[in-house]
């Protein structure tokens, strides 16, 4: 009833106001949203454009997603669209493309309302049923062309009463009413409407400045649970904040992780500019699975600065309508996965061994990753629409000519990382270059929240580079040899000050190659691409032929091609009898070494690292809150967290994050 009454006062205002002035340019656009049958998992959306002129409004549903790299094309799932006029004549809408309505004949007012089903819990999609209302803007909302620039209001109505909001908008005093200066604010904005529990902390900037940091999850357990996992994402935020010298300024003055930790949940996370969305089937009921978790939040997390603010030029301003393209994922997000993994130990939530092993996995990639054959780091970031949740119904060959730029860009992260703090002396590191970028690219913001200034092109990545080092000299040879060209650093002199050791993890062990085998009839079928420059490449096997002897001997089973590659030393020629589309094939394979590598400590290997290692250690892997003023909340005392006492056993969420 309240809002009834709130309702009627703000129209007459808006309608004096427009009296008086011609300033309905700016009267918002409004949406509402209702779910008659959540049951059916599908909303309606009443979409009204006020003030828009004459001309025919040309509607579009969004075909891309910030932070998701391929064109999903969100009109899929669209039904039952009607249009109608400002006194409730219905138009006629024209299809123009699968996702644009062109609504003509209306009276300078138009109100579209459509049916949308939706049922994918993540980052990117729609997700409506008896539990919640989980939406992604833009697989949600129907925008106009050329009102971009309106403000938004959106207005709630949960399926169920007792039901709460999430989200970065912009609130008011009606709880179910929200906000948004603009279009890329909207869009950037998801929405959790669900029974949810909240938690906050605040926290300061050294300049005083104090945020609110909220958590409200979705989720099946306890109350204690969500206690837990509060103060977890609480040191997170902090040693994050560590890194960059200050939070960023939040639009709203609050920074939201909206989570939902549900059994129909798909793993994921993706940042916002005020908040993050993470989802997952784990449960935070489970203690492992509650810190499994939180991988994603120390990645999503780090994005408020870079991605959303430190923005690359090729997402900025976004272009709801097609792909955009980036050269630079492997900063925007390798870094950042480097960072999720780093700060998990700052945090003192790993332990040393479990950074080591998480770096180690990534590292192997790159260095035996076959893609590197072809393709530098910036080339496979703007490879990223044909990877990023793309579907393709013929085959492609990434497999064997692409690396991700999340593995790719983290070992890029680690050997910058490491490289500048053993040419100073430990008195540079990457936290120094994420500063500079967010000094030149980040801080400055933009003309609206949700817009940005000064995007970071390739080049000012490599300007920057140079003047954190201050030499010219190393930031072009860094660039052009790691990130524009194919080589990879020299880890295992850069990872010595830390104690760390890239050893061979199956040495002296025979290897053919690494590709996918499964039992076939009488032989092994090959499931996967086989890797160019690796030996079964070179005698000729490929996806689907079918290996009937090695060595002389019948083969079954994968486990039986090891069994025969374990009686041989690298250097060994052996035969192999396969069969491919077209016939039996007879080919030699001249067995080398496995090339896999691992990082690990030097106290795992039975050495002791010296001080000044572990000084590298500490300095590199401890906290770093102490460099920090914190207003309020206790801080952390350094002793508690470092050296790695707890969670040495802790495992890290394994899902793909964005
Ligand atoms: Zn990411």
């Amino acid at each position: 009833m309240r809002r009834v009454v709130r309702f009627r006062v703000v129209a007459l205002v808006a309608f004096v106001f427009a009296g008086a002035v011609s300033a309905m340019a700016q009267a918002p656009i409004v949406y509402k949203v209702t779910v008659p049958e959540p049951e059916h998992r599908w909303l309606q959306v009443e979409a009204t454009f006020p003030d828009i002129g004459r001309a025919p409004l040309h509607l579009q549903m969004s075909r891309s997603s910030p932070g998701r790299y391929a064109l999903h094309e969100f009109a899929k799932n669209l039904f039952e669209i009607k249009a109608y006029d400002g006194k409730g004549l219905e138009l006629a809408l024209l299809r123009l493309t699968p996702s644009e309505w062109s609504a003509s004949g209306h009276d300078s007012t138009v109100r579209v309302v459509y049916r949308l089903y939706g049922d994918r819990i993540d980052g990117t999609y729609l997700a409506v049923d008896t539990t919640h209302e989980h939406m992604n803007m833009p697989a949600t909302f129907m925008w106009a062309r050329g009102f971009e620039d309106r403000p938004i209001r959106v207005e709630f109505a949960p399926a169920n009463p007792a039901w709460k909001v999430a989200t970065q908008l912009f609130p008011t005093a009606d709880p179910l009413v929200f906000t948004a200066p603009n279009l890329q604010y909207f869009m950037d904005s998801p929405t959790e409407v669900g029974p949810l529990s909240f938690r906050t902390f605040t926290l300061a900037n050294p300049d005083g400045k104090r945020f609110e940091f909220r958590v409200a999850l979705h989720h099946d357990g306890t109350d204690a649970d969500v206690d837990d996992y509060a103060a977890n994402v609480e040191k997170i935020v902090r040693e994050e904040q560590a890194v960059y010298g200050e939070f960023p300024d939040y639009d709203t003055g609050t920074y939201t992780v909206i989570a939902d930790y549900l059994p129909y949940s798909n793993g994921d996370g993706m940042e916002h500019r005020n908040s993050a969305i993470v989802t997952s089937r784990l449960s935070i009921a489970n203690p492992q699975q509650r810190m499994r978790v939180l991988g994603t939040v120390a990645h999503e997390f780090f994005h408020c600065w870079i991605v959303e603010r430190i923005r690359p030029a090729g997402l900025e301003p976004f272009d709801f309508t097609r792909i955009n393209m980036s050269d630079s994922l492997w900063l925007a997000e390798g870094f950042t996965q480097y960072y999720g993994n780093l700060i998990l130990a700052r945090a003192g939530l790993v332990d040393v061994n479990r950074a080591a092993s998480d770096l180690s996995g990534e590292v192997n990639g790159v260095l035996n990753g076959s893609g590197r054959l072809f393709r530098s780091a910036a080339e496979m970031s703007r490879l990223a629409p044909f990877v990023d949740a793309a579907r393709s119904v013929d085959r492609t060959d990434f497999e064997t000519t692409f690396i991700s730029y999340y593995t790719w860009g983290l070992a890029i992260a680690l050997g910058l990382d490491l490289s500048l703090r053993e040419m100073s002396g430990d008195k540079l590191s990457l936290d120094d270059y994420m500063q500079a970028l967010w000094r030149v690219h980040g801080k400055p913001g933009g003309p609206a929240p949700g817009v940005v200034a000064k995007p970071f092109t390739l080049r000012d990545a490599r300007d920057r580079l140079a003047e954190v080092s201050g030499n010219r000299t190393f930031a072009n040879e860094f660039f052009d040899r790691y990130i524009e060209g194919r080589d990879a650093p020299d880890y295992a002199t850069l990872v010595e000050p830390a104690g760390l050791v890239v050893r061979r993890r199956n040495a002296g062990a025979a290897w053919m190659g690494q590709f996918g085998t499964e039992a076939a009839g009488p032989g092994v079928g090959i499931t996967t691409l086989v890797p160019p420059g690796m030996p079964a490449y070179a005698a000729g096997l490929e996806q689907d032929d079918v290996i009937r002897s090695l060595d002389g001997d019948a083969v079954s089973s994968p486990g039986r091609l090891q069994e025969i590659l374990k009686r041989h030393k690298p250097g060994d020629e052996i035969k192999v009898e396969f069969v491919r589309r077209s016939g039996p094939v007879t080919a030699t394979i001249a067995l080398v070494e496995d090339p896999s590598i691992e990082i690990v400590t030097l106290e795992s290997t039975g050495a002791t690292p010296t001080d000044a290692q572990k000084a590298f250690r500490t300095a590199w892997l401890g906290t770093h809150q102490k460099t920090l003023a914190i207003a309020k909340g206790k801080a952390l005392a350094s002793e508690t967290i470092f050296p790695w006492a707890s969670w040495a056993t802790c495992q890290q969420s394994s899902m793909t994050m964005y």
